[in-house]
């Protein structure tokens, strides 16, 4: 079966940075997009000049490179397309689906006082609707949708279901402001339609709007795109997601250190589900997400649940790739790049780095005993296990370690035969060996770091505490 070209969009206003909540709306366009070799448009709802900034667009663009995100072509501005947005609602004037509107502010105040002491609709009902051209006067005036005032309208709408609005319950809503300006609802629409978009998945914060869109929509003769709604995402506490929570925008948690295929799998399953699957790769998350399996009540945000799948997907990353997310993570927060040595040693050391390690900061972490260079300084814990009795048992180790093959079962071998002669256990060994070689009481095991480090430099080590 042939299926029409798919077009998705992710419309951030840049009055902020990018929230969570945006970066799971991009990425569900993105997924279902990606997903039927369809595109996946960017735009920059730019019309709110006092609140949108440069600023706030890079960080937007940023956040959504993160997470790797790509869109198709340049990303475009809204506020740029304001001859077209006017342009269409000339058209709906000359059509007879909008009219001019001269009524004053003080008409409009008068209009709802009257309704609110009479008990009925305080939906402005301007009394220009239907007046003729001939009659106009030459006084400023805005220019509204001419909206149905009875029967209903119902909108399909995938994640909602058919959702029904009585058309009473909709005004004539401004079109052009008596500037001449167009209103953010127009340009909407008349983007997402020179924009070619099928589909609309946004937040059903807009779904109100779409009804007053879709008047839009009915009056220019347009094809409608398909609606997705997404329910928003709510905290641990059933309440809307805010900062009261913790962490709100992309560029947190990416300062946080969680590995973006970790993030992009998280945010997937927030709010949308594919029977019990909880870790998958982008691959699979192209193929199965749908627009059904987005669940109709608000997702909760779960730390817990992201540091899980975080750690999943580090553990599987192929080590170069892995490296090379880390050393974006260092300078993307502004810390120190590797040097080649310290390079080199994390990607031999990776294999037991990247096990059970949640975020870049815990790898790192783990990856102290490269990173540092002798004399290795000491912590307080790492410096108790080391005694005097166990000094004098790791001398001991020095000479074997020049002569044994430099394999894990063979190094091995030697401290387990080294505690058996001292009657002790390979276990009671491993604090201070682990203590000499990482300065640390937590580290990858022993054998991991000797393996790492060589012989020169794990004998060096040894001889630098026992010595
Ligand atoms: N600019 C709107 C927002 O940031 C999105 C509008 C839309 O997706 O239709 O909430």
């Amino acid at each position: 079966m042939s299926q029409a070209r798919v077009v998705t969009r992710f419309a951030p206003s840049p009055t902020g940075a990018l929230h969570i909540g945006g970066a799971r709306t991009a990425l569900f366009n993105w997924l279902y997009a990606r997903g039927r070799g369809g595109k996946f448009l960017l735009r920059i709802e730019d019309t709110d000049k006092a609140r949108s900034t440069d600023e706030n667009t890079q960080a937007i663009l940023d956040g959504l490179t993160w997470l790797g995100l790509d869109w198709d072509g340049a990303p475009t501005s809204q506020a740029a397309a304001a001859a077209r947005h006017i342009e269409v609602a000339n058209e709906m004037l000359a059509n007879g689906h909008a009219y001019k509107c001269f009524a004053t502010q003080d008409e409009i105040q008068a209009f709802r006082e009257d309704a609110r002491t009479n008990k009925t609709s305080t939906l402005y009902r301007s009394p220009w609707r239907d007046v003729a051209d001939a009659d106009h006067p030459d006084l400023p005036f805005v220019v509204r949708v001419k909206a149905p005032r009875d029967g209903a309208t119902t909108l399909n709408d995938e994640v909602q279901g058919a959702v029904t609005w009585q058309n009473e319950q909709l005004d004539d809503m401004i079109l052009l402001r008596s500037d001449g300006s167009p209103v953010y609802m127009l340009a909407v629409v008349v983007d997402d339609h020179d924009m070619g978009v099928t589909h609309v998945i946004r937040g059903d914060d807009h779904l109100a709007n779409a009804f007053r869109q879709n008047l839009i929509y009915d009056a220019m003769g347009w094809d409608k795109p398909t609606l997705a709604h997404i329910p928003l995402i709510f905290g641990p506490d059933g309440k809307k997601l805010s900062k009261r929570h913790g962490a709100t925008g992309a560029a947190e948690y990416q300062a946080l250190g969680y590995p973006a295929a970790g993030m992009r799998n998280y945010l997937t399953r927030l709010g949308w589900s594919h029977g019990d699957d909880e870790f998958f790769s982008d691959a699979q998350a192209r193929e199965w997400f749908d627009l059904g399996g987005i669940g109709k009540s608000p997702a909760r945000f779960d730390t817990k649940k992201l540091e899980n799948i975080c750690g999943q997907h580090i553990a599987v990353s192929e080590n170069a790739a892995l490296l090379h997310e880390l050393e974006a993570f260092l300078d993307a927060t502004g810390q120190n790049a590797l040097t080649s040595e310290q390079h080199d040693g994390i990607l031999k050391a990776m294999e037991s780095l990247k096990e059970r390690s949640k975020t870049f900061p815990e790898l790192i972490d783990k990856a102290h005993f490269v990173l540092t260079s002798r004399p290795l300084e000491m912590d307080e814990k790492a410096a108790k296990s080391l005694d005097d009795v166990h000094k004098g048992i790791l001398t001991e180790l020095t000479p074997q370690l020049q002569t044994v093959s430099w394999s894990r079962d063979e190094l091995q071998g030697i401290v387990a035969t080294l505690a058996e002669a001292h009657d002790t256990k390979l276990g009671k060994l491993a604090g201070p060996l682990r203590a000499v070689l990482a300065g640390r009481a937590v580290s990858p095991s022993v054998f991991d770091m000797m393996l790492v480090l060589g012989r020169d430099e794990t004998i060096a080590r040894i001889k630098d505490a026992t010595g």
